[in-house]
């Protein structure tokens, strides 16, 4: 990508199509390119008005991806200001892993789980030499192209780290895949804090569905402990040290196998070092990929080979109200349109996904295909944890104060 001119940035050259899904931070559109007839996704990102200072998320985003070209992670293409808003123009994903795991059509395989996780695990120990924090891994960042290729994507949480000494905030990640040293508060962490969260992803891999689904923050350490035994200080000397440190009570710990009866002695061994409780001692997102699972039988499935959803309907022109049609990116503010929401156009669902789910990823609710309400297949009983998983928390809107305040100081 040659150097962003924000300034000389024309913005109508997008045609904007149908709402993708909206993030913690922005809206993103699906939209063509008409200079090059490419398909993209474009991030809108609301600027803050001069007294509040400038949106360092969206200017967090682009400094890291301008610096992390890689097959495993998404190709930030363009940026430009328009009107208040700043545009990210990336290359456009047809799904997420979410939705892979949550479509009960799908079978997976222990190859295409093999192939999944080392996707995210190469995109992540990628980013970690270059001294990056992903900091919001979950499967629904986790985006899949047309040719299988899984990269990491979501990068308004993502921050250099390297210096021992900084303080970061620890409001990051979703609840779900969030490591236990920011679970109790932890002002100093590291790469670590990725790998537990891509091992959240790698059981719901094997499950199909979420792994740890606590509805607090303590209740999340519970359900740590509860699945995984309660950490002596002697297995994370640490532990008592850290600012939020409750003494839970003791549960030993259950053989994994328990948990995930039909995964390769391998696959729980690989899982077991990247669910380490002692960052200090958890195994890298790089030494995971040297790790004899990926080598051993079956291998890794083909990215191409991978099951996916069935690809969504495109659009045709009847979609659009035939008056208006899809909008350029720039036209005068009373013409612009965001297409409303309509039966069969899946792209649409923001607003239905943010009643009933805080997820706010209108791939999950396309068309019901997705299975959200069913099991998905090779389901196992994970009762401990009760039947019906509550709403997929995303970082919540006291924790997004919380982080804007803290983004604001330590950008
Ligand atoms: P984000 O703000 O990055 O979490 O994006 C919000 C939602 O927009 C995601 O959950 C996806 O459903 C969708 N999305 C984001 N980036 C892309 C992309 N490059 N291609 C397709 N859909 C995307």
């Amino acid at each position: 990508m040659p150097e962003l001119d924000l300034s000389k940035k024309v913005a109508d050259r997008y045609l904007k199509r149908e709402v993708l899904g909206e993030g913690t931070y922005g809206v993103v559109y699906k939209a063509i390119d008409t200079e090059t007839g490419q398909t993209v996704a474009i991030k809108k990102i609301r600027l803050g008005k001069q007294k509040e200072g400038v949106n360092f998320t969206a200017l967090r985003e682009i400094k890291v991806l301008k610096e992390l070209k890689y097959s495993h992670i998404i190709e930030l293409i363009d940026a430009f200001p328009h009107k208040e808003n700043l545009h990210l123009v990336f290359e456009f994903m047809e799904t997420d892993l979410e939705a892979v795991i949550r479509d009960r059509n799908i079978f997976l395989s222990p190859g295409d789980i093999k192939s999944y996780l080392q996707m995210t695990l190469k995109g992540l120990a990628f980013c970690h030499k270059k001294w990056v924090l992903h900091r919001d891994m979950k499967p629904n960042n986790l985006l899949i192209g047309s040719n299988g290729q899984l990269k990491l994507a979501d990068f308004g949480l993502a921050r250099i780290f390297g210096s021992p000494d900084r303080r970061f905030t620890h409001q990051v990640f979703a609840r779900w895949y969030r490591a236990p040293e920011l679970l109790f508060g932890t002002k100093q962490y590291g790469s670590g804090v990725d790998v537990w969260g891509a091992a959240c992803i790698f059981a719901e891999l094997l499950l199909r569905r979420p792994f740890l689904q606590g509805s607090s923050d303590i209740d999340q350490l519970g359900k740590i402990f509860a699945a995984l035994g309660t950490p002596s200080p002697s297995q994370w000397p640490d532990m008592v040290y850290l600012p939020d440190y409750v003494e839970y009570q003791y549960v030993p710990t259950p053989p994994l196998r328990s948990l995930f009866p039909i995964a390769s002695d391998d696959a729980l061994d690989l899982l077991s070092k990247m669910f380490t409780y002692d960052p200090k001692v958890r195994i890298s997102a790089q030494q995971a990929l040297e790790h004899r699972y990926f080598t051993s039988a079956p291998l890794p499935t083909e990215p191409d080979k991978l099951p996916r959803p069935a690809p969504k309907r495109e659009p045709k022109a009847s979609d659009f109200d035939s008056h208006e049609g899809p909008t350029v990116l720039s036209p005068p503010r009373k013409s612009r349109r965001v297409i409303p929401g309509r039966d069969g156009f899946e792209g649409n669902s923001v607003q239905r996904d943010k009643v009933d789910d805080n997820v706010g990823n209108s791939r999950q609710t396309a068309g019901d295909t997705t299975g959200k309400n069913d099991p998905a297949p090779m389901s196992l009983d994970f009762s401990v944890f009760g039947l019906k998983p509550p709403n997929r928390p995303t970082i919540n809107s006291a924790d997004r104060s919380h982080l804007k305040r803290k983004l604001d100081l330590d950008f």
